[in-house]
């Protein structure tokens, strides 16, 4: 999945919270920004250029277990953890701010 891959797999979360309940890391935190609807809102706005590396949007990107149980609850198939790996991409290269400049925001 590349850049505008995983923007556009954003768009197609309705943000029903279906997935929130199969989620670890929601059902031990229970915040919302460690559950799969938190992680696509943020990797949305980062994916847009909306947002920089603030510690609170980055870390639920990494507190991802990438175990896949979200996308097979997802009535319409979203799949998070590969939206996840593209966003740890970007954050480790570096790259959100050139994100504008290749017309994707
Ligand atoms: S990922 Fe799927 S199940 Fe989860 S909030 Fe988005 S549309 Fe709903
Ligand atoms: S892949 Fe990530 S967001 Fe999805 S259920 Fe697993 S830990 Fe939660």
């Amino acid at each position: 999945m590349n850049l505008k891959e995983a923007l556009l797999e954003t768009y197609k979360c309705s943000f029903c919270g279906e997935c929130e309940r199969v989620c670890p890391t929601f059902t031990i935190t229970y915040h919302r920004d460690h559950g799969p609807r938190g992680r696509i809102f943020f990797a949305r706005l980062i994916l847009r250029g909306e947002r920089g590396f603030k510690k609170s949007i980055i870390e639920p990107m990494y507190t991802c277990l990438l175990c896949n149980a979200c996308a097979f609850e997802c009535p319409i198939g979203v799949s998070v953890p590969e939206v996840m790996r593209v966003l740890r991409s970007v954050i480790r290269k570096g790259k959100i701010q050139n994100l504008l400049t290749q017309g994707l925001a």
